[in-house]
């Protein structure tokens, strides 16, 4: 019979893990789902030569993650070793929330784009980390995304925290989805200035670390203190 299963997380599994079989697969990050070189981190390059040189299964993710697959235990060194040559690491990111978190393309491609999202994005997720590492939650996965207008291609209306672009750095703020993309978020502030998003976001976060309960997560205290 078919074992019983809930989803707790969109979370990817990201660095390494034991796929079942004895051998290992390897969750790369990709941020928003972007492949390519920059000087530092030359991650198509890096791909390419993984594909080429180990030929093993890539499967993409939901999130825009990557997944190499079936690498035996011995070859492990050699893969990390080869990514690394190129800037890649193969740990997951600095927090749990930066594993997770995602922005739509908006500008320039998209000709729907009200506010920048995913050339922003990496910037100020950059100061909400520093945030999380202030707080002591860099191991708390709290979904954030970002979009460029309210068509919410990256799924903001369901993260724990989100802000949706209206106009040029402008964007509504919503709260209280969910980690297992559950639940809808509400609207909280109509509009909010991009500088002011980290602050905003320090507000809700030091809320949090001051009023959860032990192991409670972003999303299971917000259900507990925000009943719908
Ligand atoms: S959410 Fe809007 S700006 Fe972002 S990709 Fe979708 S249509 Fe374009």
């Amino acid at each position: 019979p078919p074992r019983p299963f809930s989803f707790a997380t969109v979370a990817d599994p990201l660095g390494w893990h034991e796929q079942g079989d004895g051998k290992f697969f390897l969750g790369l990050c990709i941020e928003n789902g972007r492949i390519l070189d920059r000087p530092e981190r030359r991650l198509r390059q890096a791909l390419r030569a993984v594909a080429t040189e180990f030929g093993f299964p890539i499967r993409l993710t939901a999130n825009g993650n990557l997944f190499l697959a079936n690498i035996p235990r011995e070859r492990k060194v050699q893969l990390g070793e080869l990514l690394a040559g190129y800037g890649v690491s193969s740990a997951p990111p600095r927090t749990a929330t930066r594993s997770i978190c995602h922005a739509c393309v908006a500008l320039p491609t998209c000709g729907l784009a009200l506010a920048e999202s995913e050339r922003v994005f990496p910037a100020l997720m950059d100061k909400i980390d520093g945030i999380l590492e202030d707080l002591g939650l860099q191991e708390e996965p709290i979904l954030i995304r970002m979009s460029g207008c309210p068509n919410g291609c990256s799924r903001p209306y369901n993260a724990d925290l989100a802000f949706v672009g209206r106009a040029p750095g402008k964007y509504a703020f919503f709260a209280g989805g969910s980690l297992a993309g559950d639940r809808l978020a509400g609207l909280e502030k109509k509009s909010v200035g991009f500088e002011e998003i980290p602050s905003l976001v320090r507000s809700y976060l030091e809320a949090f670390a001051r009023e959860r309960l032990p192991e409670e997560s972003f999303s299971q205290y917000w259900a507990r203190t925000r009943p719908r």
